[in-house]
Protein backbone atom coordinates (compact mmCIF):
# COMPACT_ATOMS: atom_id res chain seq x y z
CA UNK A 1 0.00 0.00 0.00
CA UNK A 2 2.64 2.21 0.60
CA UNK A 3 4.48 2.37 -2.67
CA UNK A 4 0.86 2.55 -4.32
CA UNK A 5 0.57 6.14 -2.20
CA UNK A 6 3.96 6.86 -3.52
CA UNK A 7 3.32 6.12 -7.09
CA UNK A 8 -0.09 8.88 -6.86
CA UNK A 9 1.83 10.72 -5.36
CA UNK A 10 4.91 10.85 -8.04
CA UNK A 11 2.09 10.68 -10.28
CA UNK A 12 0.50 14.42 -9.09
CA UNK A 13 4.04 16.01 -8.55
CA UNK A 14 4.86 17.59 -12.55
CA UNK A 15 1.62 19.01 -12.62
CA UNK A 16 1.70 20.74 -8.86
CA UNK A 17 5.19 21.75 -9.95
CA UNK A 18 4.65 23.17 -12.89
CA UNK A 19 1.88 25.70 -11.51
CA UNK A 20 3.97 26.83 -9.03
CA UNK A 21 6.60 27.13 -11.21
CA UNK A 22 4.17 29.38 -13.62
CA UNK A 23 3.36 31.04 -10.40
CA UNK A 24 6.46 32.05 -9.25
CA UNK A 25 7.70 32.88 -12.88
CA UNK A 26 4.38 34.96 -13.30
CA UNK A 27 5.56 37.16 -9.92
CA UNK A 28 8.78 37.91 -11.17
CA UNK A 29 7.25 39.10 -14.61
CA UNK A 30 5.07 41.41 -12.69
CA UNK A 31 8.11 42.54 -10.88
CA UNK A 32 9.58 43.04 -13.99
CA UNK A 33 6.99 45.08 -15.49
CA UNK A 34 6.64 47.50 -12.27
CA UNK A 35 10.32 48.35 -12.95
CA UNK A 36 10.22 48.88 -16.47
CA UNK A 37 6.82 50.36 -17.66
CA UNK A 38 5.61 46.96 -18.77
CA UNK A 39 2.19 48.15 -17.35
CA UNK A 40 -0.39 50.09 -18.90
CA UNK A 41 -3.76 51.66 -17.90
CA UNK A 42 -6.48 51.71 -20.46
CA UNK A 43 -9.88 53.50 -19.45
CA UNK A 44 -13.28 53.17 -20.13
CA UNK A 45 -16.22 55.96 -20.58
CA UNK A 46 -18.93 56.51 -18.09
CA UNK A 47 -22.04 58.15 -18.88
CA UNK A 48 -25.17 59.61 -17.51
CA UNK A 49 -27.52 57.30 -18.14
CA UNK A 50 -30.09 60.01 -19.48
CA UNK A 51 -28.31 63.01 -20.63
CA UNK A 52 -25.77 60.17 -22.27
CA UNK A 53 -22.65 62.74 -21.37
CA UNK A 54 -19.62 61.74 -20.67
CA UNK A 55 -18.79 62.45 -16.84
CA UNK A 56 -15.45 60.49 -16.67
CA UNK A 57 -13.31 57.42 -16.93
CA UNK A 58 -12.44 53.94 -15.19
CA UNK A 59 -8.86 53.18 -15.25
CA UNK A 60 -8.28 49.56 -15.92
CA UNK A 61 -4.48 48.06 -15.70
CA UNK A 62 -3.52 46.24 -19.51
CA UNK A 63 -0.08 44.26 -19.27
CA UNK A 64 0.88 43.01 -22.33
CA UNK A 65 3.74 40.63 -21.70
CA UNK A 66 6.59 40.10 -24.31
CA UNK A 67 6.51 36.96 -24.91
CA UNK A 68 2.84 35.83 -23.68
CA UNK A 69 1.13 38.77 -25.18
CA UNK A 70 -1.89 40.22 -23.25
CA UNK A 71 -2.55 39.04 -19.64
CA UNK A 72 -5.90 40.00 -18.29
CA UNK A 73 -5.61 41.73 -15.03
CA UNK A 74 -8.84 38.96 -13.69
CA UNK A 75 -5.64 36.45 -13.91
CA UNK A 76 -2.90 38.54 -12.71
CA UNK A 77 -4.33 40.91 -10.36
CA UNK A 78 -5.51 37.98 -7.90
CA UNK A 79 -1.68 36.64 -7.99
CA UNK A 80 -0.67 39.78 -7.12
CA UNK A 81 -2.70 39.90 -4.36
CA UNK A 82 -1.59 37.02 -2.50
CA UNK A 83 2.23 37.91 -2.98
CA UNK A 84 1.70 41.39 -1.65
CA UNK A 85 2.84 43.63 -5.12
CA UNK A 86 -0.52 44.61 -5.81
CA UNK A 87 0.60 47.34 -3.02
CA UNK A 88 3.45 48.93 -5.60
CA UNK A 89 1.14 48.25 -8.96
CA UNK A 90 -1.77 49.83 -6.78
CA UNK A 91 0.56 52.63 -6.14
CA UNK A 92 1.59 52.95 -9.88
CA UNK A 93 -1.86 53.13 -11.03
CA UNK A 94 -2.84 55.43 -8.55
CA UNK A 95 -0.29 58.07 -9.58
CA UNK A 96 -0.25 56.79 -13.11
CA UNK A 97 -4.15 57.85 -13.11
CA UNK A 98 -4.37 61.04 -11.63
CA UNK A 99 -1.44 62.33 -13.63
CA UNK A 100 -3.53 61.24 -16.99
CA UNK A 101 -6.46 62.59 -15.50
CA UNK A 102 -5.47 66.15 -14.73
CA UNK A 103 -4.87 66.54 -18.39
CA UNK A 104 -8.42 65.72 -19.06
CA UNK A 105 -10.87 68.42 -20.39
CA UNK A 106 -13.40 69.89 -17.81
CA UNK A 107 -14.09 67.88 -14.32
CA UNK A 108 -13.89 64.85 -15.75
CA UNK A 109 -13.41 62.08 -13.23
CA UNK A 110 -11.05 58.96 -12.65
CA UNK A 111 -12.27 56.06 -10.93
CA UNK A 112 -9.15 53.61 -9.72
CA UNK A 113 -9.45 50.10 -8.67
CA UNK A 114 -8.59 49.82 -5.04
CA UNK A 115 -7.78 45.95 -4.39
CA UNK A 116 -8.73 44.58 -0.49
CA UNK A 117 -5.00 44.28 0.79
CA UNK A 118 -4.42 47.37 -0.64
CA UNK A 119 -7.51 49.11 0.82
CA UNK A 120 -6.60 47.26 4.37
CA UNK A 121 -2.67 48.90 3.75
CA UNK A 122 -1.62 51.31 6.09
CA UNK A 123 -0.08 53.65 3.77
CA UNK A 124 -3.14 54.08 1.23
CA UNK A 125 -4.45 57.81 2.68
CA UNK A 126 -0.77 58.83 2.28
CA UNK A 127 -0.32 57.47 -0.90
CA UNK A 128 -3.76 58.78 -2.25
CA UNK A 129 -2.79 62.01 -1.22
CA UNK A 130 0.70 61.82 -2.77
CA UNK A 131 -0.64 60.84 -6.15
CA UNK A 132 -3.60 63.50 -6.22
CA UNK A 133 -0.14 66.20 -5.27
CA UNK A 134 2.13 65.03 -7.60
CA UNK A 135 -0.86 64.81 -10.75
CA UNK A 136 -1.85 68.06 -9.25
CA UNK A 137 -5.62 66.18 -9.36
CA UNK A 138 -8.04 67.92 -7.51
CA UNK A 139 -9.61 64.97 -4.61
CA UNK A 140 -13.00 65.33 -5.84
CA UNK A 141 -12.31 63.99 -9.57
CA UNK A 142 -10.71 60.91 -8.09
CA UNK A 143 -12.90 57.86 -7.28
CA UNK A 144 -12.37 54.64 -5.72
CA UNK A 145 -13.39 51.81 -6.46
CA UNK A 146 -13.86 48.98 -3.58
CA UNK A 147 -15.68 45.95 -3.31
CA UNK A 148 -17.65 44.00 -0.88
CA UNK A 149 -15.11 42.11 0.12
CA UNK A 150 -13.74 44.64 2.41
CA UNK A 151 -16.77 43.69 4.89
CA UNK A 152 -15.17 40.07 5.64
CA UNK A 153 -12.85 42.50 7.81
CA UNK A 154 -13.31 44.58 10.91
CA UNK A 155 -16.27 46.54 10.70
CA UNK A 156 -14.86 49.25 12.83
CA UNK A 157 -11.65 49.38 10.75
CA UNK A 158 -13.21 49.42 7.74
CA UNK A 159 -15.58 51.83 9.06
CA UNK A 160 -12.84 54.27 9.86
CA UNK A 161 -10.50 53.86 6.68
CA UNK A 162 -13.77 54.90 4.85
CA UNK A 163 -13.90 57.76 6.98
CA UNK A 164 -10.24 58.79 6.57
CA UNK A 165 -10.55 58.46 2.80
CA UNK A 166 -13.33 60.15 2.78
CA UNK A 167 -12.04 62.93 4.16
CA UNK A 168 -9.11 63.47 1.43
CA UNK A 169 -12.44 65.08 -0.89
CA UNK A 170 -12.24 61.89 -2.98
CA UNK A 171 -15.21 59.54 -3.57
CA UNK A 172 -16.19 56.45 -3.09
CA UNK A 173 -17.80 53.67 -4.93
CA UNK A 174 -19.13 49.99 -4.37
CA UNK A 175 -18.22 47.82 -7.44
CA UNK A 176 -19.70 44.76 -7.84
CA UNK A 177 -22.64 45.40 -5.81
CA UNK A 178 -24.88 42.25 -5.17
CA UNK A 179 -22.34 39.55 -6.13
CA UNK A 180 -20.66 39.57 -2.55
CA UNK A 181 -21.43 39.13 1.21
CA UNK A 182 -25.31 40.89 2.60
CA UNK A 183 -25.55 43.60 0.94
CA UNK A 184 -28.24 45.29 2.27
CA UNK A 185 -27.33 45.19 5.31
CA UNK A 186 -24.09 46.92 5.39
CA UNK A 187 -25.12 49.47 2.52
CA UNK A 188 -26.94 51.42 5.30
CA UNK A 189 -23.57 51.49 7.65
CA UNK A 190 -20.89 52.38 5.42
CA UNK A 191 -20.29 56.09 3.62
CA UNK A 192 -20.61 55.04 -0.43
CA UNK A 193 -21.28 58.16 -2.77
CA UNK A 194 -21.86 55.61 -5.58
CA UNK A 195 -23.09 52.17 -6.40
CA UNK A 196 -22.08 49.83 -9.12
CA UNK A 197 -24.79 47.15 -10.33
CA UNK A 198 -22.65 43.93 -10.97
CA UNK A 199 -22.79 43.25 -14.60
CA UNK A 200 -24.59 40.23 -14.25
CA UNK A 201 -28.00 42.10 -13.04
CA UNK A 202 -27.70 43.90 -16.67
CA UNK A 203 -27.14 40.74 -18.33
CA UNK A 204 -30.18 39.14 -16.63
CA UNK A 205 -32.49 42.66 -17.86
CA UNK A 206 -32.76 40.71 -21.52
CA UNK A 207 -33.37 37.15 -20.06
CA UNK A 208 -35.18 37.03 -16.80
CA UNK A 209 -38.53 38.42 -16.36
CA UNK A 210 -37.73 39.37 -12.53
CA UNK A 211 -34.39 41.21 -13.57
CA UNK A 212 -36.42 44.82 -14.04
CA UNK A 213 -37.97 44.48 -10.19
CA UNK A 214 -34.07 43.89 -8.55
CA UNK A 215 -32.89 46.69 -10.73
CA UNK A 216 -35.32 48.63 -9.10
CA UNK A 217 -34.65 47.52 -6.14
CA UNK A 218 -31.34 48.67 -5.85
CA UNK A 219 -31.92 52.17 -7.31
CA UNK A 220 -34.81 52.48 -5.14
CA UNK A 221 -32.65 51.77 -1.97
CA UNK A 222 -29.60 53.70 -2.80
CA UNK A 223 -31.80 57.31 -3.55
CA UNK A 224 -32.97 56.21 -0.03
CA UNK A 225 -29.43 56.17 1.64
CA UNK A 226 -28.19 59.39 -0.76
CA UNK A 227 -26.26 57.08 -2.95
CA UNK A 228 -25.86 57.20 -6.72
CA UNK A 229 -25.88 54.33 -9.60
CA UNK A 230 -23.87 53.27 -12.10
CA UNK A 231 -24.61 50.28 -14.15
CA UNK A 232 -21.85 48.14 -15.41
CA UNK A 233 -21.64 45.97 -18.83
CA UNK A 234 -24.18 47.77 -20.35
CA UNK A 235 -24.03 46.42 -24.17
CA UNK A 236 -27.58 46.55 -25.25
CA UNK A 237 -30.29 48.89 -26.13
CA UNK A 238 -32.58 47.54 -24.15
CA UNK A 239 -30.86 46.95 -21.11
CA UNK A 240 -30.49 50.85 -21.53
CA UNK A 241 -34.23 51.22 -21.37
CA UNK A 242 -34.46 49.41 -18.53
CA UNK A 243 -31.86 51.29 -16.99
CA UNK A 244 -33.10 54.50 -17.65
CA UNK A 245 -36.94 53.66 -16.94
CA UNK A 246 -35.78 52.04 -13.67
CA UNK A 247 -34.15 55.20 -12.44
CA UNK A 248 -30.11 54.47 -12.78
CA UNK A 249 -27.90 57.44 -12.88
CA UNK A 250 -24.90 56.32 -15.09
CA UNK A 251 -23.87 53.60 -17.26
CA UNK A 252 -20.70 51.95 -18.40
CA UNK A 253 -20.43 49.36 -21.20
CA UNK A 254 -19.38 48.49 -24.19
CA UNK A 255 -22.43 50.12 -25.62
CA UNK A 256 -20.96 53.37 -24.85
CA UNK A 257 -17.21 52.54 -25.18
CA UNK A 258 -14.79 49.92 -24.41
CA UNK A 259 -11.18 50.57 -22.35
CA UNK A 260 -8.99 52.31 -24.37
CA UNK A 261 -5.32 53.58 -24.41
CA UNK A 262 -5.13 57.41 -22.69
CA UNK A 263 -3.44 58.35 -25.83
CA UNK A 264 -6.91 57.66 -27.82
CA UNK A 265 -9.24 59.53 -25.76
CA UNK A 266 -9.19 62.74 -27.65
CA UNK A 267 -12.13 61.07 -29.68
CA UNK A 268 -14.20 60.21 -27.06
CA UNK A 269 -13.75 63.95 -25.53
CA UNK A 270 -14.83 65.13 -28.88
CA UNK A 271 -18.01 62.89 -28.80
CA UNK A 272 -19.75 64.32 -26.01
CA UNK A 273 -23.40 64.15 -26.49
CA UNK A 274 -23.17 62.35 -29.70
CA UNK A 275 -25.12 59.45 -29.86
CA UNK A 276 -24.80 58.49 -33.49
CA UNK A 277 -20.77 57.85 -31.78
CA UNK A 278 -22.23 54.64 -29.81
CA UNK A 279 -20.41 51.92 -30.64
P1 LIG B 1 -14.08 45.54 -12.70
O1 LIG B 1 -13.54 46.56 -11.78
O2 LIG B 1 -15.46 45.05 -12.42
O3 LIG B 1 -13.99 46.20 -14.15
C1 LIG B 1 -14.96 46.05 -15.15
C2 LIG B 1 -14.57 44.97 -16.12
O4 LIG B 1 -15.62 44.75 -17.04
C3 LIG B 1 -13.36 45.34 -16.98
O5 LIG B 1 -12.63 44.13 -17.24
C4 LIG B 1 -14.00 45.86 -18.25
O6 LIG B 1 -13.16 45.80 -19.38
C5 LIG B 1 -15.18 44.92 -18.38
N1 LIG B 1 -16.30 45.50 -19.14
C6 LIG B 1 -16.64 46.79 -19.27
N2 LIG B 1 -17.76 46.94 -20.02
C7 LIG B 1 -18.14 45.70 -20.38
C8 LIG B 1 -19.24 45.19 -21.17
O7 LIG B 1 -20.08 45.91 -21.68
N3 LIG B 1 -19.30 43.83 -21.31
C9 LIG B 1 -18.38 43.00 -20.75
N4 LIG B 1 -18.52 41.69 -20.97
N5 LIG B 1 -17.34 43.44 -20.00
C10 LIG B 1 -17.22 44.78 -19.82
P2 LIG B 1 -11.04 44.08 -17.13
O8 LIG B 1 -10.43 45.36 -17.62
O9 LIG B 1 -10.61 42.80 -17.76
O10 LIG B 1 -10.78 44.01 -15.58
C11 LIG B 1 -11.18 42.89 -14.81
C12 LIG B 1 -11.05 43.16 -13.35
O11 LIG B 1 -9.67 43.31 -12.98
C13 LIG B 1 -11.72 44.46 -12.90
O12 LIG B 1 -13.11 44.26 -12.76
C14 LIG B 1 -11.01 44.71 -11.58
O13 LIG B 1 -11.55 43.92 -10.56
C15 LIG B 1 -9.60 44.21 -11.89
N6 LIG B 1 -8.75 45.37 -12.24
C16 LIG B 1 -8.57 45.99 -13.43
N7 LIG B 1 -7.70 47.01 -13.33
C17 LIG B 1 -7.34 47.07 -12.01
C18 LIG B 1 -6.45 47.92 -11.25
O14 LIG B 1 -5.85 48.88 -11.75
N8 LIG B 1 -6.33 47.64 -9.91
C19 LIG B 1 -7.01 46.61 -9.33
N9 LIG B 1 -6.83 46.40 -8.00
N10 LIG B 1 -7.84 45.80 -10.01
C20 LIG B 1 -8.01 46.02 -11.34
CA1 LIG C 1 -14.19 48.49 -11.06
CA1 LIG D 1 -17.13 46.13 -11.46
CA1 LIG E 1 -15.79 42.72 -11.54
Amino acid sequence: AKSEGKAAYHFFEPSLDEEARKRRQMELDMRMALRDGGFELYYQPLYGAVEEELKGFEALIRWFHPELGFISPAEFIPLAEETGLIIPIGEWVLREACQQAATWPGELSVAVNISPKQFASPGLSQTIMQALAHGELSPKRLELEITESIFIANVEKTLSTLHSLRALGVRIALDDFGTGYSSLSYLRSFPFDKVKIDRSFVQAISKEVNAHAVIRAITTLAEALGMETLAEGVEQEDQLEVLRREGCRYIQGYLFGKPTPAADLGNIFGDVNDKSKRL
